[in-house]
């Protein structure tokens, strides 16, 4: 008979899986996977070199399965000026002067995190208040949120913007009353200055999934999403690297830009290639931009990718045997996306719908018909809430984040954090938003699963994790105690496990 490795004992361990949320005393680990879960009789699976842990009454989790987070570029901001506090401009500039006194001559100097709306002026700097702290450095910031940059006038003349430069497809470049170009850069117009930029070197990504990893890792995400914004093959290697090295920590569903549609499909890559560790996700293309600029039925917002092009990519990728995920936030996003599958007949491949945030009872319907996945990002949906009226056209509330409509409709859920949009990946505060939602609010079980379950669904994994099942990888989470029997007590914010394992072995905290 086998015998476990390991046994979690006297815990309150909850499956998520076949028993829901009934907690379970004992759990047994053997060779990276679960083994049994059940009351006092695991302990019979008790060997002569077997470890016992006694829990005393804390809780045991499923590892979380964050299905969308920016991890090389949260990895990559931990380089830059970090601008996330900022209040406003001349803090900016501060952050920016302290930063570029750190730098090489020549080196472009980067800041990221701050957002608009949370700056005293309500503005983008332009770019002459750029120059103030930079000089003649090129100097590139990004909003938090991955939509909307500025550029110094050093870094637009390196990309040889000018007054006669047209607006490119689904972007746009800010200009003065008078036409010349202030800086600011909207959605792919980011990519004239982007491309001149020079790309960090392999190890510097290397070194920013290692610190996006611990983080990650500390808050009990065992699985990810690596959601891409352009497409270096560098990403990949970094996991690769990381991987072949033992250092890896959590395992990685890798989305791959639209850009690498052609050079996937000709070396014959399909989604889900590879191993335990780093696999080939989907395909990730933007249909529309963010919150200010999604692409409504009703007209209006920008589309990155036209219906037409959209069309054409997913019936490429689905040929291929790639999954797509598609960035689409408003209902005529959503509703392109549901045509370009439908002309695909790509609904063996679970494409994903990335944000879904505006998504009509009539869509949800056509997305599960379509075998399509939702992927969603609970805090967003607290935030659409409150500033609905200021950055989303919906009439009816109920189409905002419908997170129990979809489910309902039978449309598979994953959360996720959207790292570095959301600041902390800390799952719980979305699982309360979207248990605590009073428009759409679904169970804490459907909750706990969109953010366990499914994003293995999403992954095509659901066979090998989400769960605690019997069989299912040992990807778990160990809690001081169970929060869920303390309730309202909990500070969500700043609840972490205590302990992480990554099949049955320790990568996070002690046991
Ligand atoms: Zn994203």
């Amino acid at each position: 008979m086998l015998r476990a490795e390991l046994i979690l004992a006297r815990g309150r361990i909850r499956t998520l899986g076949r028993t829901g949320l009934k907690p379970h005393s004992h759990l047994a680990i053997a060779g990276g996977k679960v083994l049994a879960c059940g009351g006092r009789e695991v302990m019979s699976l008790r060997g002569p070199k077997t470890r016992i842990v006694d829990l005393g009454g804390s809780a045991v989790f499923p590892g979380f399965n964050d299905a969308h987070a920016h991890v090389v570029y949260y990895g990559l901001t931990r380089f830059a000026a970090d601008l996330t506090a900022a209040r406003g401009i001349d803090d900016v500039l501060d952050r920016l002067k302290a930063h570029g006194a750190t730098l090489k001559p020549g080196e472009w100097l980067q800041g990221m995190g701050y957002r608009t709306d949370e700056l005293t002026e309500r503005r983008q700097p332009h770019r002459t208040e750029l120059d103030r702290a930079t000089g003649d450095r090129p100097a590139f910031i990004d909003e938090r949120g991955g939509h909307a940059r500025v550029a110094n006038s050093a870094a637009l003349a390196a990309a040889g913007i000018t007054t006669d430069t047209p607006n490119p497809p689904g972007g746009r470049i800010g200009r003065d009353l008078n036409g010349s170009p202030n800086g600011l850069l909207l959605e792919s117009a980011m990519r004239l200055v982007a491309d001149v930029q020079p790309p960090p070197p392999l190890a510097r990504r290397i070194e920013g999934v290692l610190k996006a990893q611990e983080l990650l890792v500390s808050r009990g995400i065992t699985s990810v999403g690596a959601a891409v914004n352009r497409g270096f093959a560098d990403d990949l290697r970094a996991y690769e690297t990381l991987a072949c090295d033992g250092r890896l920590r959590m395992r990685v569903n890798e989305f791959l830009s639209w850009e690498l549609l052609e050079a996937a499909s000709e070396v014959g890559l399909r989604s889900g290639f590879g191993g335990g560790m780093v696999r080939a996700g989907p395909i990730k293309v933007f249909v529309d931009g963010g919150a200010e600029r999604v692409a409504m039925r009703g007209g209006g917002g920008v589309w990155r990718t036209t219906p037409e092009e959209l069309r054409e990519l997913v019936s490429r990728a689905t040929a291929a045997g790639l999954q797509v995920a598609a960035h689409a936030i408003g209902d005529g996003a959503i509703e392109a996306m549901c045509d370009a599958v439908e002309a695909a007949r790509g609904t063996h491949l679970r494409h994903r719908v990335e944000h879904c945030t505006i998504c009509p009872p009539d869509l949800q319907q056509r997305m599960a018909g379509l075998g399509m996945v939702a992927v969603m990002q609970p805090m967003a949906a607290r935030f659409g809430r409150v500033a609905s009226t200021i950055f989303f056209p919906v009439r009816d509330r109920t189409h905002l984040a419908p997170h129990r409509g979809l489910l309902r409709a039978g449309v598979p859920v994953a959360f996720s954090s959207d790292l570095p949009v959301a600041v902390d990946p800390n799952p719980w505060p979305g699982i309360r938003v979207a248990v605590e939602d009073q428009v759409s609010g679904i169970s804490l079980l459907a909750a706990l699963r969109a953010y366990t379950s499914g994003g293995a669904f999403a992954s095509f994994e659901e066979q090998a994790k989400g769960t605690l099942d019997p069989g299912m990888l040992a990807d778990l989470q160990v809690y001081r105690g169970d929060p869920l029997d303390e309730g309202e007590d909990v500070d969500w914010e700043q609840l972490r496990p205590r302990a992480v394992l990554l099949g049955g072995a320790r990568v996070f905290g002690t046991l």
